[in-house]
Parts: C-alpha cells; structure tokens; sequence
C-alpha cells in the first residue's frame, strides 16, 4: 500500500497511518478508495490484531476529501452512459467505508487536524472520535458548497448521529463545526490536547472498543425521530418550504440530500447507503454540479495560487502600502492589509479624517477580540500596522500605493502626483477607480506603465475579489507585481482591459438596467424583484439599484451620456431615474428613500408614489412571461460577458466566471454567465438572444463571436481555455 501505513503495537492495536505520497494534504484518490479495502482485508485476516486506529501522517490536517479534480474533470468516469458501471465508481467509497464499520474489529479515527468531505466521512464510518483540542480544525462536509452531495455516507451518518435538525445546516449549507461543537453534538467522542489524539484513541479500543455502528444495534432510534415519526417529520415539511425559499429550485443539490436523508432514514443501514450514491450521482451529472465545481473549486483555487501571473517577473513583496484616502473603502483596504501583515500610510486631507478611518479597523478588531476570535495582542499589532496621517512625506519607501480618493478625476490626478514625488521606481500605483478609465487616469503619472487598477468591492473585509485593470500602458511587471500584493491580502485577482465599467460593473449594470426595462415596460416592481432573486442573484434589480444608490447611477449615466454624444441611446426608464432623483431627492438606501421606503424599524417596502412613475400595465404574469423575465435578467448580464470577451475586455473564461460570482453574485448556479452560455451550447444561447432581441432590442443581440462560436459548435472554456500571460 503506498497510502497507508500499518504499524501494530504490543497490545495487538494496529495505527494505521493514512499519507498520501506527493501530496501536501490527503485526498480521496482513486487509489485510496482502493486500498481502504486492503486496509480492511489487513485487519479482519490478522487474528493478532484486535482493533485499530487510523490517523493522518500529514502536518496539514487528516483528509481534504475527495478529489475534486478528479471528480470534475472526466466526471470522474461517471458519465459513460453506462448506469451499472456508473453506481459501482460512485458506490466505491461508500462500499469502503461501510466494510471498515462492519469488518467485526473496533475502530477509532484519531483526528489530528481538519477532516471535510470524504475524510470527515471516513472518520464517521469509524466506531469512536478523538479529535485534537484546537480551534483551527474544522470538520464540515463543504459539498453542499460547489453543488454536490455527500456521498460517502456523510448524509445518513450525520443525520443518525445529529439528528436531521441539527444536521441540516453541515449538510445543506456546508456549515463546519470546530471540535468542541463537535462534541456537544455527539459527532466526536472525545477532544483532548493535539498530542494524545493516539493515544486517547488507543486506549479506547483497548479498554472498551466496540466494533458496531450504533445504527447496526437493534435498540437504534433516530436522535428527533425519523420521517416517520410526528417531530420527525416536522422537519421535513418546513425543511423543504424553507429550501424552496432558499434557493428557489436552481440548486439540485440541496434537494437531493434531502432526498437521500428522507428516503435513507426509512430503511436499513446498508439500502440508505446505496440511496445516497444514486442521489450522489444524480446530483454530480447535473450541469450545475459541472459548473459549481469548475468555478467555485477548481478556477477560484487556480487564480487563487496567481493562475494568470505573467511568468518571469520575480516574486514581489509587498511590505509597506500607502492608501490614499481614508473614507469608506480606503479604511476597509487598510484593514484588510493590516490583516496581511502589511505596514499601512492611511492618508486623508487632515489628520482628523485619517484617523476616523483607522477607527473602522479599530471597531472591526475590538468585535473580534470581544468575540474571542482575536487575542489583545494580536489586535493591537495589528492596529500598530496602520499609520494614520495627512503627510504625504509618509508615503516614502512604499511598495505599492492604493488610491481611493473621491471618484473625480482631477482630485485624483493631484494626489497621483503627490504620491509619485515620493515613490521609488519599482513601486506600483493602483487606483481603485469604480468608473474612470485606467488609461486616462495614467495621464497625470510619470511612470504609467507602473500605474494600474486595482478595483476593491464593496465592503472590502467581506468581498473576496480585486479586478486588475491594465491600462494602454500598463506593464506585465505591475500586473505581476499587483496580483502578488492581491493574493497577499487574501483576496482573488481577475484581470481585465480597459472599457467603460471594467468587467465586473459594465456587466453587473446590465442587471439593474434590464430592471429598469421591465419597469418601464409596465411590470409590477415585486414581480421583477422576486423573479430577480429566483433567477439566483442575490437581491432582485431594483432593490440592488437602492444599494448601489439612485443618484451614483444618474450621474453615470449623465456621464455616459456625455461622452458617447450621439451613440448614447436614451432609454424610457431614464426619465424615472431623473424624477426619482431630480424630483423627489430618492437617492436609494443610503437616504432611506429609493424604489423601496426603508423605515426605522421593520422591513422595507415599495414606494407607493412609484405606481404613477411606472404604471403597473402587466400585472398578472403567467409562467411563460415568469420564463421570459429571468432570461432576460440572466442572459442580458451573459450576452454582456459574451462582449466583454469579443472586445478583449476579459480574456480567461475562468476569470470571468469568479470574477461574476464573487464581484456581483452572479447565480452561482450556474457556474457563472460564461459557463452558463456554454452549459447551454452557443448556438442554443444565439438563438434565445437573437429572439429576445427581436422582441426587446438590439441589448440582447449576440455578439459576432458567438455566432461565429455556434457555427463551429466551440465553447468559451475550449476557445479560450487557461493560457499564460505573456512574460513580461
Ligand atoms: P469616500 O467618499 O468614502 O472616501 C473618499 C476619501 O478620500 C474621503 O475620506 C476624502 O476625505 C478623501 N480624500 C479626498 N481628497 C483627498 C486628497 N486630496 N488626499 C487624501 N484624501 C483625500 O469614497 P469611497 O466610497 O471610499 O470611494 C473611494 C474611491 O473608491 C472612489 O474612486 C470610488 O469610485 C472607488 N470605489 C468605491 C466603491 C464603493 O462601493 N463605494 C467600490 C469600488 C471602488
């Protein structure tokens, strides 16, 4: 076996030591499924061995899980066609698992750092728990997370130990439990210092090993009752309301483990098993399983190691960041370097303004240490890491400046200058413009091939993604440069070229426009937020447009409308806007006044006074109108990707995907609006767009790409599959 290792003790108790060779962490390969088995045939054929306990070799933590390379990338062989051959490689790890629970000899996982999916499935499939005292490790079946189902017994198991209640939120949501949870839910037996998880174990098999299930006893009930019984199925009835509220259908995987956990309850131990590898491969065939796993595992983990650094440029250290501008993103960007380790200038105009934006760190830090998330001392070395000041003579011996002065073009060229005076040469200088083209803003620098963007989200300690924006003369240098300062602070770089809006907004602002149509085409406002939200996005398109606030888009627009001159096409919707803004000073959440009213207390509501801005003319809308509102949301934002492509705005499918899901929560369902469009094959995409276009207008028209794509049957992850940036 080269995954395991087997050593037994004096006292006939075998530590079997699971360490996948070559690898950082343990994962469930194919060969590990294998050797289970022999793991198994090892311990029931050796008469002097008496029991065993299994532990990882790894410093890392027990076992990853499956491994998600594997299983997205060929399906894992799942998808032949051939059902028998299909259940039998989905069936494997469960066969396993349930041979080493029934192979008659006690068994005990010593847990010595994180077990997720699979691994934390195969701890289950063992007789007793001991798991290291450390608030580091978490145990959590993440399936749920990228659109799959745990299928290595993770739903019957848990669901038997927990009870359905107290299981629902680690399996539906991927919710994990740190070990003292853990064992206030009777999930781990024992937690005891990092050092004597063997030994604790040991001493288990030794002295009271039992080498049956709990669910192989005869006296076994369901902790809360199964379906069957009147609380039991309680459960089931509000669970299922509560996941169609949730996720409105699009996920299949929380539907399926309800399935596998409904059915699985009601039979014995062995037929719940083989239920859950069906509902297991019924979900991982599903497209969405396929996208989920591409974009929220594999791309976000690639882009997350600096996937698209141009190669060659040495590793960049960032020690020392200047911020300019303290307000609401500048104080979030300060935090979140402090948090990385990265000394940190804050400047504003004076003094007072910089030290109110080291103040948000400040509140963010004391919750973490009232919370005992966060030590004092840790705290306060991270607060000594920012230096609050309106002295630009500061900024000298930076690595790397971040601007995010007022969005005003003037503003900001003043303060590039007052930057630069101080910089060396290697520094970069990212501007967090949300609006102005990178290339013009380089204009006021002295070194524009050092001057990038670098385009936050709001709010900066919760938003994982930073898009980079090369400007005409941005170099390959200050893009490498700038992705490792991103991926110092924890955050997940896209990169894109120049354009109106960047990716991530012109695409995101497709959504809240397309609302605005199907207002000022007479639909009833809730109608279009609630089909917004069913379509998977997170809020529907007007109460985004609140959050984003009214009057930012006006002034955008006005903007826009400025500098296209005669190719700005005015729409119906922007008289509403104007009224809105102009007239009745609703600027959006932020004033409590916008499509929605937002009272003191309570929930917010619709504005009465938008029925006579936009009369309700289609009030009653059957499925198909339904069918056609979300694929216009959903494909006005895709067809806009789908540009963003044919303009060289983006140019990695990979990116486009994150760059969607975690900038503007494009319907993770989906995989994002690239692998959307290619779920569905281009031609198909084409031909919805160009019947909406007809009926719409030319929004929706596709770009001359995806037909050129169609006609040759190409998808965007074939065309343009991960390339490397050039060298710089
Ligand atoms: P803000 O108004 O909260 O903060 C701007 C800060 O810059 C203020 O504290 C102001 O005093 C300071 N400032 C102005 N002139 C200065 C100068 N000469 N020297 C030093 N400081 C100066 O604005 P914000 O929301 O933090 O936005 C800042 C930038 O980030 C803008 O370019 C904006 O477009 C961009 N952005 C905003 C968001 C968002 O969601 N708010 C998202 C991404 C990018």
């Amino acid at each position: 076996m080269e995954n395991f290792k087997i050593e037994v003790d004096g006292d006939g108790i075998a530590l079997v030591t699971f360490d996948v060779p070559g690898r950082s962490m343990n994962t469930l390969t194919a060969s590990v499924i294998r050797e289970i088995g022999e793991v198994v045939e090892t311990l029931k054929s050796d008469a002097a061995i008496k029991g065993a306990v299994i532990t990882s070799g790894k410093t890392t933590g027990f076992c990853a899980g499956a491994d998600l390379g594997e299983l997205g990338g060929a399906e894992g062989g799942f998808g032949s066609g051939d059902l028998k051959a299909a259940f039998d490689a989905g069936f494997a790890l469960n066969k396993a698992f349930r041979a080493l629970e029934t192979g008659g000899k006690p068994i005990a996982a010593a847990i010595n750092g994180l077990a997720m999916g699979g691994g934390l499935e195969m701890t289950l499939a063992c007789h007793y728990r001991v798991v290291a005292d450390s608030p580091k490790i978490q145990l959590s079946l993440p399936e749920a997370k990228v659109g799959l189902l745990p299928g290595g017994g993770g739903t019957q198991r848990l669901t038997r130990l927990m009870g359905v209640m107290a299981a629902a939120p680690f399996l539906l949501e991927g919710k994990s439990m740190k070990p003292a949870e853990a064992l206030g839910f009777k999930v781990v037996h024992e937690v005891v210092p990092a050092d004597q998880v063997v030994e604790a174990a040991k001493t288990w098999v030794k002295t009271k090993g039992d080498a049956v299930a709990p669910w192989d006893k005869k006296d076994f009930k369901i902790p809360g009752g199964g379906p069957y019984t009147a609380s039991g199925s309680q459960v089931f009835i509000m669970g299922n309301a509560m996941l169609r509220k949730q996720t409105y259908g699009n996920y299949p995987a929380q539907l399926n483990i309800m399935k596998a956990v409904y059915e699985g309850l009601q039979v014995p131990f062995d037929a719940a098993i083989r239920i859950e590898t069906r509902y297991f491969l019924k979900t991982l065939m599903s497209p969405q399983a396929k996208g989920m796993i591409r974009t929220l595992f594999l791309s976000l983990q690639e882009l997350g190691k600096g996937s698209g650094r141009p190669a060659g440029v040495p590793h960049y250290d960032v020690k020392k960041v200047a911020v300019l501008g303290a307000g609401m993103m500048g104080a979030g960007i300060a935090y979140v370097q402090a948090m990385a380790g990265i000394e940190t200038v804050l400047i504003d105009q004076t003094q007072e303004a910089a030290d109110k934006g080291k103040g948000y760190a400040e509140g963010l830090v004391k919750k973490a240490v009232s919370r005992g998330k966060m030590t004092q001392e840790k705290g306060e070395a991270i607060l000594a890491l920012i230096h609050p000041t309106a002295d630009y003579a500061s900024v000298k011996g930076s690595d790397l400046v971040v601007e995010a002065v007022f969005e005003n073009r003037d503003v900001k060229a003043e303060v590039t200058r007052k930057a630069e005076a101080q910089l060396a040469d290697t520094a970069i200088f990212g501007s967090n413009t949300s609006t102005l083209p990178i290339t013009g803003l380089a204009k006021a620098s002295v070194r524009p091939a050092s001057f990038i963007g670098i385009h936050f989200f709001s709010p900066v300690d919760k938003m994982g993604l930073v898009e980079l924006i090369m400007g005409q003369e941005t170099s390959q240098e200050a893009l490498a440069k700038s992705i490792d300062y991103v991926l110092k602070i924890k955050k997940t770089p896209i990169v894109v070229n120049d354009s109106r809006g960047f990716y991530t907004s012109r695409c995101f602002g497709t959504f809240v426009q397309e609302g605005m149509e199907l207002l000022s085409d007479g639909y009833a406002p809730a109608i279009i937020d609630n089909v917004g939200r069913a379509t998977g996005m997170p809020r529907g398109p007007l109460e985004m447009h609140d959050d984003v606030a009214l009057d930012l888009s006006y002034k955008i627009a006005q903007q826009t409308k400025k500098d296209l001159g005669d190719k700005y096409e005015e729409r119906p919707f922007t008289t509403i806007i104007e009224k809105m803004v102009e007239g009745e000073g609703r600027y959006g959440r932020k004033n409590g006044k916008g499509f929605y009213d937002y009272p003191e207390s309570g929930p917010k509501v619709l504005w009465k006074g938008l029925s006579d801005l936009a009369p309700v003319r289609i009030a009653e809308v059957d499925k198909v109108g339904i069918e056609e509102i979300r694929t216009r949301l959903l494909y006005r934002q895709a067809v806009e990707a789908a540009r963003c492509f044919e303009e060289g705005v983006i140019t990695d499918p990979r990116e486009a995907d994150v760059g969607a899901i975690l900038g503007w929560g494009f319907a993770p369902w989906t995989g994002g609006p690239i692998s959307l469009i290619d779920g569905l094959g281009a031609a198909e995409f084409v031909k919805a767009c160009d019947a909406l276009a007809q009926k719409h207008g030319a929004r929706f028209s596709p770009p001359q790409l995806l037909r050129d794509m169609a006609a040759k049957g190409e998808t965007f992850y074939g065309r343009f599959g991960a390339k490397e940036r050039a060298a710089a």
